[in-house]
């Protein structure tokens, strides 16, 4: 389990608060037999990291937030617009084998495919070797015939929380979501511009940066 490293007297403060509320920071420090100049970086920590809440002439609050909801709350907080990566774009006509090399050269597991500009599909790792094993013609096969297509992709949207996302990639298995916006095409249909990726490296890489801050 994630937690805030409390140190014990922490954790007494917050029983006595939970137990006694509205409680002054006297009134607590008569209770652990200590001073309040004592008690007063303990208090700071708790007030900043939101489980007391402190109001002027009466006293401190539990706020009833766990670690674990600090957590999770700066997750919902931050959005697919703000951690995306650039993505990997071909177009449907482009063979195997050069789709292969982009793979390569641009190191990624997965490639966007697009058609005059909007998203047609998805093509992995697992979908070249499992075509190539099959003895396609890697040069004269064009992505589009193997790509997983439209309306079967899983998108992710600019505005859209980073944990949505996360839950999208878990639930489908996938290891990746292009980040779209919505379009009206000429023929008045709905299209999706490609504006970037989610990555389960994108997850993994905020994961450290979260935990790495203390
Ligand atoms: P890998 O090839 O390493 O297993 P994925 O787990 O991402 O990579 O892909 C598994 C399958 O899901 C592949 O057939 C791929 O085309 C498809 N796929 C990948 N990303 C998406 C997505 N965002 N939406 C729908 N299908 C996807």
């Amino acid at each position: 389990m994630i937690d805030i490293q409390l140190n014990d007297r922490q954790e007494k403060i917050i029983d006595i608060v939970k137990n006694n509320q509205p409680i002054t920071s006297e009134a607590i420090a008569k209770r652990l037999k200590l001073t309040r100049a004592t008690l007063r970086p303990d208090l700071a920590i708790l007030t900043m990291s939101g489980i007391l809440d402190a109001r002027p002439n009466v006293g401190y609050f539990y706020t009833g937030k766990t670690a674990l909801s600090f957590f999770s709350d700066k997750i919902k907080g931050i959005k697919v617009d703000e951690v995306k990566s650039v993505p990997i774009i071909v177009d449907e006509e482009t063979s195997l084998y050069d789709a292969i090399v982009t793979l390569f050269l641009e190191d990624v597991s997965s490639i966007v495919v697009t058609s005059n500009g909007l998203l047609t599909g998805v093509i992995s790792r697992k979908d070249f070797l499992k075509n190539a094993i099959g003895g396609l013609d890697l040069e004269k096969i064009p992505v589009g015939v193997i790509m997983t297509r439209m309306p079967n992709i899983v998108m992710a949207f600019s505005d859209e929380n980073i944990l949505e996302a996360a839950i999208k990639i878990i639930d489908h298995e996938i290891d990746s979501l292009p980040v779209v916006e919505e379009v009206k095409t000429k023929d008045g249909e709905i299209g999706y511009k490609v504006l970037g990726r989610i990555t389960k490296t994108t997850i993994a890489r905020l994961f450290v940066e979260l935990g790495k801050n203390d």
